[in-house]
This record gives structure tokens, C-alpha cells and sequence, in this order.
């Protein structure tokens, strides 16, 4: 089986495609979003979402998360003393995601279609891969997350051409991209965005606003009071959108701070985020060519479209509502699914072309004559060059460079080098010409390079028409199967936790951490549920195990409120 998967910043999905549609599968909490967050220990145990998430306030030197930033670079991230690159941390996600696909599907996943965002470069795509080899996934096809929200929401099904904006605003990143619907053919017209600005933003005006009311200020509270003023805020944050007040509490020094904050307060407030957002769509509209009135359709992804105001913003600027029928928060899981489907061939789904930008340049090596009888060898020119959509088919004609030439061999490479030997080779093919002065033969050198990595090399005589045809899979340098096992290895120490007691590590972890952040009254009551927990854990008794952890649960919900 094929599963989708968002691997995202905040939160990664999986997601596959049942007789009933595409679905997105539950982990082992239950949940469909698993945070991207790790936690290794000082023993090598792995925590994967929440119960790393949870970690962080206990144990931050443990715990990694936004790694997915710094896909692709050799930024070190140390946990515990222990190194990782960010494609390993990344891996451990996907690895989580896999088992929980496994355990729901009843069967072993393979492979996966994983989504990247639409400005990845080839560089940050790759370690995506290897991150999903890593994690015991082939990883034929990756899927930009516009287009997968495309795939996600039909429009593919449509008849007419159309041209569509997706605006992806999530926790901390901002992209907007403009699609083009065209006899049948999916393609990403134009990406722009703001990588520091997302729903976090509406959280810190939040806080701005409550502190301003209540004539504080920010280095009044310590950092523990500070986490707990922006969880509220958070909270108020999501809570306003459909009430015209909220208020928000909480407590400083032992002293409850109490601020009613109005709708069109926070409105007010927001304002200048809202102009901020207006950059990307303008940019990415006349890098398009396109005007706000040419586009049909507007998609809503990410969780801070959930923002009343960023929607009744958006209304008002492109004068049309926008489509919001998926949740957001699991469109793009859905189109990687949908991708996967269509990559297995499912009946159900029919086969649309969808494109993709190639992130490196492939070409030849030819002989440059640079003045007149002066020739140079061993240059590179480009036939399909970086950034084109494919799936894209490219012809370049070459001609003979000496008097009598009988054969012309054609070197596959593929790089930016101007100098043919500094870029990858990839292959070569032959062909035979008849002869005659220099520059009066010439072959037709034809690239076909489509979204799987396949690119097919034709060389055609013009004069003979004869041709040779050849088909090289995935330039994508990927690690070879020895590379991969010698990493795994290195990275064998790490004890990847039970599926089974996820549920109880993480009741732990939140009791224990809302343990430190209290005193007095409220630390004894955490405590003793706490223990009564932990005295049912250590009988394995399982129902007096549940009974008491949803206890314990109850509590906590309560104290949090
Ligand atoms: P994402 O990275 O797409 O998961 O988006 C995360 C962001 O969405 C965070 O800033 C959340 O606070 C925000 N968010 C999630 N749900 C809501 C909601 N109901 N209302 C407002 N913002 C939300």
C-alpha cells in the first residue's frame, strides 16, 4: 500500500485511500495530526508528537521540533549529547507515521507520496527523501502541497480551465501559490510567501493586547509565566472567532490578571499582520501575470485560516468566498493521498498529469566554437534547465564540429557547471552520421523528463533520420541501499518506544509538567491523583490502569481550564 503524507512543520498526517475515498488514519493516540516534534533521552529512548511535545517544558534539551526549516542543511541538532541532521529527525516522524498507518491498515506500508512545499529546492526535496528511506519508505514521487490541496479539493474534475490561488497560512510560515487548470494539466504557476509570519503572530498580538490592558509588561513575568500567558492567549486567540468578546486569565504571582479583550479590539490590532499578507498575494499574482479578479477559485489551508478576521480579509480583498469545505488542517494529506492512489492506479481516482518544477539542470556535453575557428570542448549546455515545470520535453540541435565526422556521442549530465566535467554523468549515447564537411550534419538531442524521474534521451540524425532512445531513472543521487543500512545501523542505539503506552507516558508528562507550574493546594491535588496513577500503573492492572489515567485526565483538563 501507498499512503500520503503531510510532513509538516507543526504537524505531520498520513493519509490513504480506501473504497470509501481517501482518508486520514489515526495514531496511536487516536489523533490525526501527530505534532513533528522528537525527543530522544539520555538512554536513546524516542518520543514522537505529543509525548515529545509535552517534554519540552520538562526536558527542552531533549526535544527538537521546526527542524522542518532546516531540511536539507547540516544544521546539528543535539538531543541528549547525541547528533542528528534534520532528515533523521524528520525520519523519526515518518517512522511513527508508518507504524501507525500499519498498525490501522493491517498490512506493511512501503511506500509513500510525500508532500513538500512548493519552494523546496532540489536540495531540500532530497533530504525529504532520504529522510522517507530512512524510515524504511520509498519515496518515488513527492507532491508540492499546493497541488496536493488542488488534488484534494476535485478540482482536477472540473471540465473548464481554471486558475486558483491556495493561501497556506500555518503556525509560523506563509505561502501563497497560484495553480493553473489547463486541458487537463495541473500546474504551479507561481509561489510566493513570508517564511516568518503565521498563526503565531495572532497569538503574540494577543498577548500584546492583554498586557497592554492590564499595564504590564512582558519582563514582569518570568519565562514559565510567559509560556502560560501565550497558551491562554492561544486559546482566546481560537475562541474569538465566532463570539464578539473573550476574556482572558491567568495567573501572575499567585494573582489572578483578568482582561476582557473585544473582537474588534483584536480586529484593530491584527491590522497590520492582515497588510502583511496582502505582500505575497500581490507578488505572487504579478509574478502570474494575473490580476485578483482572473482568479476562480481560493483554497484555504493551514490552521490559522481558522481566523474569522483572516477570512473576512480575505473576502473583502478578492470580493468571492473562499472554498473551505476540507479541513485544513488535512487537505494536503488527502491530495498526497489521492497522488498515491493515482501512482497504484486505483480505479476510483482517474489519472490526471500533474506537474512539478525539475530542481536541477540536465544536459549535454558539446564543443563551443567561441570565434571564428577557435573551439572549445567540455562545455555544458543546458537542454531542460532548472526550475521548468515537467513533465517538459526539450529539443536541442547539434551539429558536426569536424570535416568527415562518422559519429556523434551525446553524454547525459546533469548539473549547473558551465564546464560539462564538473556536473553528474549520467549516461551516453552514440549515433553514426555520413559524412561530409563539418557543420553539415547535425542531430536532434530531445529531453523527456517527467515527475517520477524518468528521463528519456532521444538522439535523432537529422539527415538519416536514424534514432536511439534511451531511459535513465531517478537522477536523484539517492543514497545507495549500503548507505542507508550503514545509518540506520549508527542509528540503531535509539529504542523507538512501545505503541502501547503512548497514551499513559503522555498523561504523565502533561501531570508532571502542570505539577512544576503550580504550588501550594493545587500541587497536593495533582499530586496524589498523580500517584494514585502511578500506583495503577506499577499493579498492570489494566482497568484500574484506565479508570485512573482518565481520572487523572480529568483533572488535569480542569486545573488547565
Ligand atoms: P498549522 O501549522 O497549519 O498546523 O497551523 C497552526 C496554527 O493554526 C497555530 O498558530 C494555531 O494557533 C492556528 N489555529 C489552529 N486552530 C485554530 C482556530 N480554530 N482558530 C484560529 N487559529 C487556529
Amino acid at each position: 500500500m501507498i499512503v500520503g503524507i503531510d510532513l509538516g512543520t507543526t504537524n505531520s498526517l498520513v493519509a490513504c485511500f480506501t473504497e470509501e475515498g481517501p482518508r486520514v488514519i489515526p495514531n496511536r493516540l487516536g489523533k490525526h495530526l501527530t505534532p513533528s516534534v522528537v525527543s530522544v533521552d539520555a538512554e536513546g529512548n524516542v518520543f514522537v508528537g505529543e509525548t515529545a511535545k509535552e517534554r519540552m517544558s520538562l526536558y527542552p534539551d531533549t526535544v527538537a521540533q521546526t527542524f522542518k526549516r532546516s531540511m536539507g542543511t547540516e544544521r546539528d541538532y543535539v538531543l541528549s549529547g547525541r547528533h542528528f541532521k534534520p532528515e533523521e529527525l524528520s525520519a523519526m516522524v515518518l517512522r511513527s507515521l508508518k507504524e501507525d498507518a500499519e498498525q490501522f491498515l493491517g498490512e506493511e506500508v512501503t511506500e509513500a507520496v510525500i508532500s513538500v512545499p512548493a519552494y523546496f529546492d532540489d536540495k531540500r526535496r532530497k533530504a525529504t527523501k532520504r529522510a522517507g528511506e530512512l524510515a524504511g519508505l520509498k519515496v518515488e514521487r513527492m507532491i508540492s502541497e499546493p497541488t496536493a490541496a488542488a488534488v484534494a479539493y476535485g478540482l482536477y474534475d472540473k471540465t473548464k480551465d481554471t486558475r486558483f490561488l491556495v493561501f497556506d497560512l500555518g503556525g509560523g510560515t506563509f505561502d501563497v501559490s497560484i495553480l493553473e487548470l489547463y486541458h487537463n494539466i495541473l500546474e504551479v504557476r507561481a509561489v510566493a510567501g513570508d517564511n516568518y509570519l503565521g498563526g503565531e503572530d495572532f497569538t503574540q498580538v494577543m498577548v500584546k493586547l492583554f498586557l497592554h490592558k492590564a499595564k504590564l509588561s512582558l519582563s514582569d513575568l518570568t519565562a514559565k509565566e510567559q509560556a502560560r500567558l501565550y497558551r491562554q492567549a492561544e486559546k482566546a486567540k481560537c475562541a474569538i472567532n465566532d463570539r464578539t468578546e473573550v476574556t482572558l486569565s491567568f495567573l501572575l504571582s499567585e494573582e489572578k490578571q483578568e482582561q476582557t479583550i473585544t473582537y474588534k479590539e483584536y480586529e484593530e490590532a491584527c491590522e497590520e499582520l492582515l497588510l502583511k499578507i496582502k505582500e505575497p498575494v500581490k507578488k505572487s499574482l504579478s509574478d502570474a501575470g494575473l490580476k485578483l479578479s482572473d482568479i476562480d477559485e481560493v483554497i484555504l489551508i493551514g490552521g490559522a485560516t481558522r481566523l474569522t478576521i483572516v477570512k473576512d480579509f480575505l473576502i473583502r480583498l478578492f470580493r468571492k468566498f473562499p472554498d473551505t469545505k476540507l479541513n485544513p488542517d488535512e487537505t494536503v494529506a488527502i491530495g498526497a493521498a489521492i497522488q498515491a492512489a493515482m501512482k497504484e492506479r486505483k480505479e476510483e481516482v482517474k489519472e490526471i498529469i500533474l506537474t512539478d518544477v525539475c530542481s536541477f539542470t540536465l544536459g549535454t556535453e558539446v564543443v563551443v566554437e567561441y570565434e571564428e575557428g577557435q573551439f572549445e570542448d567540455g562545455r555544458f549546455c543546458p537542454i531542460i534547465e532548472r526550475n521548468t515545470v515537467i513533465p517538459a520535453s526539450h529539443t536541442e540541435r547539434l551539429y558536426t564540429t569536424h570535416d568527415n565526422q562518422t559519429k556523434v556521442r551525446v553524454k547525459v549530465l546533469q548539473g549547473e557547471s558551465r564546464f560539462a566535467k564538473n556536473n553528474l554523468f549520467l549516461g551516453e549515447l552514440t549515433v553514426d552520421l555520413p559524412k561530409g564537411p563539418k557543420g553539415s550534419e547535425s542531430v536532434d538531442v530531445t529531453y523527456t523528463y517527467d515527475i517520477n524521474s524518468l528521463l528519456e534521451v532521444e538522439v535523432r540524425v537529422v539527415s538519416t533520420g536514424e534514432t536511439r532512445k534511451m531511459i535513465i531513472k531517478g537522477q536523484d543521487n539517492q543514497l545507495t541501499d549500503e548507505e542507508i543500512e550503514k545509518r540506520m545501523q549508527e542509528l540503531a542505539y535509539l529504542k523507538v518506544q512501545p505503541r502501547d503506552f503512548e497514551e499513559n507516558r503522555l498523561v504523565l508528562l502533561r501531570a508532571e509538567r502542570m505539577y512544576e507550574e503550580s504550588l501550594g493546594a493545587r500541587r497536593k491535588k495533582l499530586d496524589h491523583f498523580l500517584s494514585d496513577f502511578e500506583a495503577a500503573l506499577k499493579s498492570e492492572d489494566q482497568n484500574r490502569i484506565r479508570e485512573t489515567r482518565e481520572e487523572l485526565i480529568r483533572i488535569l483538563d480542569e486545573e488547565e481550564e
